[in-house]
């Protein structure tokens, strides 16, 4: 399936919801997450529909590879390369996945402890 009708992040990467995209190409989409954890919290969501990290397939090993480039160019474009940045795919209750379509989040403009809470 590419795209789920009733999936916020399929409506949002068809344009079907206006939001400003930091990047755009035929395969992904880059946002500013609505309630960001750090000064700057974005978003990489694949325009194809994957639930989660457990559902991606072979044939999706170069659009995670892109996906994250894509978070890495941001970084660089937001001059947060050089301070540092954490990339997060949380899949599953236990990770605190909330969206049932993959993403992959880039934090950074602060410093982060670890281990996560
Ligand atoms: P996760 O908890 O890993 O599933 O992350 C989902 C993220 O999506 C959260 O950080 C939310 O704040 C963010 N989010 C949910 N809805 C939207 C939206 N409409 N636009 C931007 N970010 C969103
Ligand atoms: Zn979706």
């Amino acid at each position: 399936m590419r795209q789920k009708m009733s999936c916020t992040f399929c409506m949002i990467a068809n344009g079907e919801i206006e939001i400003k995209k930091l990047y755009e190409d035929k395969d992904m989409i880059v946002i500013n997450d609505i309630n960001p954890q750090a000064p700057i919290h974005i978003l990489v969501i694949p325009k194809k529909h994957i639930e989660n990290l457990l559902l991606v397939e072979p044939a999706d090993v170069e659009l995670l590879g892109r996906m994250l480039i894509a978070a890495s160019n941001v970084a660089k474009e937001l001059s947060i390369d050089k301070t540092g940045y954490r990339i997060v795919i949380n899949t599953n209750r236990d990770a605190g996945q909330t969206v049932g379509h993959l993403h992959v989040h880039m934090l950074g403009g602060r410093p982060m402890k670890w281990p996560p809470g």
